[in-house]
């Protein structure tokens, strides 16, 4: 079989897998009311559904005796949105507070859980602002995860203590400016305006300013994750994260418009840092072979497509960020993310961008937009060489099958053994596709 219809074959295949994985996912989690109301109140044997814009219930116990209030209510966290199930009591107080979806990067959740959250919001008054409370400090490192969680809860004992409680309660603010909002918006503006005018010198006061504010202030990095986010349709809520949306879906538009990715070569902080680190101490004159760069980039595709299949079985888009920035910019990260990052900073002084080269998946991605926009532009623009197609029907029929046809004049391959830097280099190329596939594993609690 040619190989171009192998690939076809393997692509329609990878595709199916996801779509079904996405139907099965869709229906076992639909959990019914009454076993979804139990993880927050494991007493509950009944529920009586009342009105609301957040689904509200009230809890009884077997004796219909009654226990609680429980309200379902969702807010915007760093990856996307956070649903939290709130029970609570007569007294106007809150008797537990669960997490039941969420699209974060788990590293940050657990951080997050680690800090007592969201237990410690158990006895808070519904009448007091959750914000305001001092004892609910938000969690260094993961303050957009910890605002989502109390967000979300605000949002629902508001409605449970105006509608079912008749008491006055804080007003729910949706969204709160934050300085690096602006600058993402501002540095997204300048980077675009910059890669179409190309004005190179702009593009290192680019990085710097890429790295601080993207990277360390805002730890925005763009994730697999966030594509993730957009497929499963668990975007944040854009009037409490509007610069979520400029971001992500701004890159995606321009890199398509533009065809060409400028978040790479502009913007991304992490790219920055490798580049940074390769230009200051870049000790060897060794050359990667290009192809080995090649192989390694497009096999990335299986590892992309496997995130997405542990994001889709586990209905979480935050399991599929694998990448190493979460621990650079956030120090948050698991075991094998740890390692990868230490490597790729210690490999980005011999490679020049040794992750965005070999293994990232937003490079991938974005690269593969910008593609398909060129492609699309050639077959729009492409006049028809009748002279190729009627002078030479050979070459018309040409499937680029590799084989060694004469109209194909390919040249001989290079037979060169390679170098033992090369050799070297490729040790370290599988060793970070185990890491790559360690981090997606641990991501998902698999390991
Ligand atoms: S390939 Fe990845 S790490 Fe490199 S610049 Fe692009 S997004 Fe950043």
């Amino acid at each position: 079989m040619q190989i171009w219809k192998r690939k076809k074959i393997l692509i329609f295949t990878a595709c199916c897998c996801l779509v079904l994985t996405a139907i099965y996912q869709h229906f076992i989690t639909k959990q019914d009311t009454l076993s979804m109301l139990q993880r927050a109140e494991p007493a509950a044997a009944s529920y009586k559904e009342l009105e609301g814009v957040y689904p509200t219930y009230e809890l009884f116990n077997q004796s219909r005796k009654f226990l609680s209030y429980a309200v379902l209510s969702s807010a915007s966290g760093y990856g996307g949105s956070i649903t939290m199930l709130t029970t609570i009591n007569k007294k106007g107080r809150i008797d537990s507070a669960v997490i039941l979806e969420n699209a974060e990067t788990p590293t940050y959740l657990k951080r997050v859980m680690e800090s007592g959250y969201p237990e410690n919001l158990q006895g808070q008054a519904v009448a007091k602002s959750l914000k305001s409370n001092q004892k609910l400090d938000a969690v260094s490192g993961a303050t957009r995860t910890t605002e989502g969680i109390l967000t979300a809860v605000q949002k629902g004992i508001a409605q449970v203590g105006k509608n079912q409680l008749d008491i006055a309660v804080p007003k729910v603010a949706s969204y709160h400016f934050q300085w690096e909002d602006g600058a993402i918006v501002l540095l997204l503006i300048l980077t675009v305006v910059a890669a179409i005018l190309k004005l190179k010198k702009f593009r290192i006061p680019l990085f710097i300013a890429s790295v601080m504010i993207i990277g360390f202030m805002a730890k925005s990095s763009l994730t697999l994750g966030n594509f993730m986010s957009i497929l499963m349709n668990k975007m944040p809520v854009i009037t409490e994260r509007p610069v979520w949306f400029l971001a992500v879906f701004g890159i995606l538009v321009v890199t398509f418009i533009l065809g060409k990715n400028v978040y790479c070569g502009w913007l991304c902080p992490f790219g920055a840092i490798q580049e940074g680190i390769y230009r200051a101490l870049h000790l060897s004159n060794n050359r990667v072979d290009p192809k080995i760069m090649s192989a390694s980039k497009k096999s990335q595709w299986i590892l992309i497509w496997l995130a997405a299949m542990l994001g889709l079985f586990f209905h979480n888009p935050g399991i599929a960020s694998y990448e190493p920035f979460s621990p650079f910019f956030g120090g948050a990260g698991n075991t094998a993310q740890w390692i990868m990052m230490g490597m790729v900073l210690v490999l980005s002084i011999f490679v020049l961008r040794f992750w965005c080269r070999c293994f990232c998946p937003v490079g991938s991605v974005l690269d593969f937009i910008a593609q398909m926009k060129r492609k699309w532009k050639k077959i729009v623009h492409r006049k028809p060489n009748f002279q190729h197609v009627i002078g030479n029907s050979e070459a018309s029929r040409c499937s680029s099958c590799q084989s060694r046809h004469s109209v194909c004049q390919k040249k001989e391959k290079n037979k060169a053994s390679l170098s033992f830097f090369n050799k070297l280099i490729i040790s370290f190329i599988v060793i970070m596709d185990f890491l790559i596939i360690a981090a997606l594993l641990q991501n998902a609690g698999l390991i």
